[in-house]
C-alpha cells in the first residue's frame, strides 16, 4: 500500500468503447463511440472532462464504474491506485473506494426513504459507526435529519443533489466520479456542489468531474480534458481556460471557450460528427479553420506547453 501512495488514483489508458448494434436486415456491426482516450487523476486532484453532449463523457464515467450496458465492449487499461480495474475490481470497489454521483436524481429509489438510501448497507462499518457517519454527512451537506424520512419525490432539486453526494461519500472513498452533477441547480447550488468537491479533494480524494459547464469546471479543477466526438482533443491546466483562451492549444478548445455567453457567444459552424460517419484523421477537421490535407492523416496526442493536444499544428 505504501508504494501506491503517490500513484494516480485513476489511470485511463488508450480506452476505446464500442457497442454492438443491429443494422438493416438485423446485420450486426460494432460502433466505436470513445476512441483511444487516456487521462489520469491524482490523489487530491479534481480533473474535469468537458465537451458537448454526445462527446462520450458519460460513457467514460460508466466504463470506470463498470456499468455500461451488456452490448458494450471496453478495450484499453483502467487502473485504480495502480491496480487493474477489471469488472471484478469494479464490483468490489464501487460504492466503497469509488463513489459515483450520477447525472440524474432518478438514480434514487423512488420507493425508499432517502435516509435509508444514504445509510446503505456499508459492509465496511458496524451499524453504530454507520449511523454516526450518516449523521456527519447529513450535517455536512446541510440536510436536516427530518429529511431522512422523506421520499425522493418530496425533495427539492438541490436537496436531492445533496442526498446523492451524501450517499456517495458515506464510505471514505478515494475516487469520486461525478457525472453532470449540476444541471437543474441554481447558480448558488451549483457553486456549493463544486465547493463540496473541493472539500473532498482537500481530504485527498481524486475527483473526476464530468460536465458540459466549462465555467464551473474552471472554478474547481486543476486540469481540464476537452472531449470531442469521443476523442480527447486537449488536456490543459485549468488556468489556460482563463481570459480569451489564447493559452489553449487546440482550435476546438478555443472555440468551446469562445462559445460561452460571457465570451461573446461565438459558436462555430457545423456539428460534431456522428460516430458511424467519422472523417479520417482529425475528427475536428470538418469545422477547423486551420485544416490542411495533412490533417486527414493520423493525429496523435502529444505533450505541449505543460498540457497535451491532438493537433498537428498546435504550438
Ligand atoms: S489537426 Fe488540423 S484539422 Fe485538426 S485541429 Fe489541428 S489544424 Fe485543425
Amino acid at each position: 500500500m505504501e508504494g501506491q501512495k503517490n500513484k494516480p488514483v485513476l489511470e485511463v489508458e488508450d480506452l476505446c468503447i464500442s457497442f454492438e448494434m443491429y443494422g438493416k436486415g438485423l446485420e450486426k456491426y460494432r460502433l466505436e463511440m470513445v476512441h483511444h482516450l487516456s487521462l489520469t487523476v491524482n490523489p487530491g486532484e479534481i480533473v474535469a472532462v468537458v465537451g458537448a453532449s454526445g462527446s462520450g463523457k458519460s460513457l467514460l464515467a460508466h466504463a470506470i464504474l463498470g456499468i455500461l450496458p451488456g452490448n458494450a465492449k471496453v478495450e484499453g487499461r483502467l487502473a485504480f491506485c495502480g491496480q487493474c480495474l477489471d469488472s471484478a475490481a469494479q464490483q468490489k470497489l464501487r460504492g466503497r473506494d469509488i463513489a459515483f454521483i450520477p447525472q440524474s436524481v432518478e438514480y434514487l429509489d423512488p420507493l425508499m426513504k432517502v435516509g435509508k438510501q444514504v445509510l446503505g448497507t456499508g459492509a465496511r462499518r458496524e451499524k453504530k459507526q454507520r449511523m454516526a457517519r450518516w449523521k456527519q454527512v447529513f450535517a455536512r451537506y446541510r440536510l436536516e435529519e427530518s429529511v431522512a424520512g422523506l421520499y425522493p419525490c418530496q425533495l427539492s432539486g438541490g436537496m436531492a443533489r445533496r442526498v446523492l453526494i451524501a450517499g456517495a461519500v458515506m464510505e471514505p472513498v478515494k475516487l469520486v466520479v461525478a457525472d453532470e452533477p449540476t444541471p437543474g441547480l441554481s447558480e448558488t447550488l451549483a457553486k456549493e456542489t463544486m465547493e463540496n468537491f473541493r472539500e473532498l479533494a482537500a481530504e485527498g480524494c481524486g475527483v473526476l468531474l464530468i460536465t458540459h459547464d466549462i465555467d464551473l469546471a474552471f472554478q474547481v479543477a486543476a486540469r481540464i480534458a476537452v472531449l470531442y466526438a469521443g476523442s480527447v482533443m486537449e488536456i490543459a491546466p485549468a488556468d489556460d481556460f482563463s481570459g480569451d483562451g489564447s493559452a489553449l492549444r487546440h482550435p476546438y478548445s478555443k472555440a468551446f471557450l469562445q462559445a460561452l455567453p460571457q465570451n461573446g457567444f461565438c459558436p462555430i459552424a457545423g456539428s460534431q460528427p456522428y460516430a458511424g460517419n467519422l472523417p479520417p484523421g482529425c475528427l475536428f477537421a470538418g469545422r477547423c479553420p486551420k485544416r490542411t490535407d495533412a490533417c486527414a492523416g493520423k493525429v496523435e496526442m502529444r505533450t505541449l506547453r505543460g498540457g497535451e493536444v491532438r493537433c498537428i499544428y498546435a504550438e
